[in-house]
């Protein structure tokens, strides 16, 4: 039996996990981190992302613990719908969409990871690996060298793995774009189905639900590459951005510092050269990071690490199998993240054809893969 060594342990490495595992292979997750995430914004996942849930076993559990919506809706800043459109794409046995915690998802992953037999080590950073023809060995920064068939990279934008495998730091393009996270509770509003979004000027605000009195938000505006908010001033900047949106009055009122805001800044990483050299490959954002506009990154992730399983299974030989995967998942992925970032690029440029792109992107999520 091969045993394969998982470096991050977030949406990508522990869908990993759980595939590997059940295809019949001796797993190890290393995840940098010491513990599993404590807090964090929603995620939300549109019909095609479902779709791969189902196939992981976990879609039942992620819409009992989340938020389903059928609709999208866009205002403008006071509050007047504009349009809305079904989150309907792919089939029409599922919901439109299901929000849900990352903390949740990631603690439904770990559970099921856990129950598939796989071996989770915390606080353990890869740093280098070491080849031989027989086997690779991962280094992480405590010192432990943990020795496996196969090295995978699941390690995120700032893939450790992906940077030694091809031997250059990895250049990340920024997007022009700011995103500030945060979760939220109305006791005196309640969601019905569907995901709301504010527009005005460059400014977008989605308003997600993960509960029928809970939710969670995004602001999107542009910033340049060397802009960055502090985290002690990320809530009073937040709330200015709202401010100017009366159409939020029901989300300002109820903001809370108990609730902390991420500021991420948009970027992209594409992976053009292959996703594996020898016995080591990577997936995930470590591959293809980008902008969340299709809400695509984890659905494309995971749809890595099924693939992959299902690779590694149906070949003997890791080379073959490696360029298989690559192979299947490189157009698709890279496809689907070009369109989110355009979309981006378009919206900073004022120029229109967003809705072209969306459905550009439907057109491949529906192909399969
Ligand atoms: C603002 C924003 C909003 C988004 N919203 C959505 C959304 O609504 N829907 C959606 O589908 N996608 C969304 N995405 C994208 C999505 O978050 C990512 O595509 C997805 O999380 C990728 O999963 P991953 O496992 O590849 O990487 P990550 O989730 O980044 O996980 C990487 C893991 O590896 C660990 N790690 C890092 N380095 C090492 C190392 N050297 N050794 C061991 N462990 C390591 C990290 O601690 C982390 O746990 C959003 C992204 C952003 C920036």
């Amino acid at each position: 039996m091969k045993h394969i060594l998982i470096a991050g342990g977030g949406i990508g490495g522990l869908s990993a996990a759980i595939s590997l595992s059940k295809a019949g292979f001796s797993v190890t997750l290393c995840e940098a981190a010491s513990e599993n995430r404590k807090t964090g914004a929603g995620i939300l996942q549109p019909q095609n992302a479902l779709a791969v849930l189902k196939e992981l076993g976990v879609f039942e559990e992620c819409c009992k613990h989340g938020f389903q919506t059928e609709w999208f809706k866009t205002f403008d800043e006071q509050g007047n719908l504009l349009f809305q459109v079904s989150e309907s794409f792919l089939d029409d046995t599922l919901p439109g969409r299901n929000n849900i915690l990352r903390k949740t998802l990631n603690d439904i992953l770990m559970k099921h990871a856990k129950a598939a037999g796989v071996n989770i080590k915390w606080g353990k950073k890869v740093v280098a690996y070491e080849e031989t023809a027989e086997s690779v060995t991962a280094v992480c920064e405590d010192g432990e060298k943990m020795k496996a068939d196969i090295l995978a990279g699941f390690d995120g934008i700032h893939s450790a793995v992906r940077d030694i495998m091809l031997q250059k730091e990895t250049e990340k393009e920024h997007l022009g774009m700011g995103a500030w996270r945060f979760y939220i509770e109305f006791p005196d509003f309640s969601f019905e189905d569907a995901t709301l979004m504010y527009k005005s000027g460059d400014t977008q605000i989605g308003v997600v639900p993960l509960a029928e009195h809970a939710g969670y938000v995004f602001v999107l505006q542009p910033c340049t590459s060397d802009y960055w908010d502090e985290e002690d001033t990320r809530f009073d900047r937040v709330k200015e951005i709202l401010s100017g949106f009366s159409g939020l009055d029901f989300v300002t009122k109820h903001m809370s510092k108990e609730h902390p805001v991420m500021f991420n800044k948009l970027e992209q990483v594409a992976v053009h050269e292959p996703w594996h050299k020898d016995r080591v490959v990577i997936g995930g954002d470590a591959a293809h990071a980008g902008a969340p506009t299709l809400a695509q990154g984890a659905a494309m992730a995971i749809e890595d690490a099924i693939v992959l399983a299902e690779e590694l299974k149906n070949h003997d030989d890791i080379k073959t199998a490696f360029h298989a995967y690559y192979e299947r998942r490189a157009p698709r992925a890279l496809k689907v993240q070009n369109l989110s970032s355009e979309i981006v690029r378009r919206g900073l440029k004022g120029e229109p054809g967003a809705e072209e792109l969306i459905g550009e992107c439907y057109a491949v999520l529906r192909e399969g893969y």
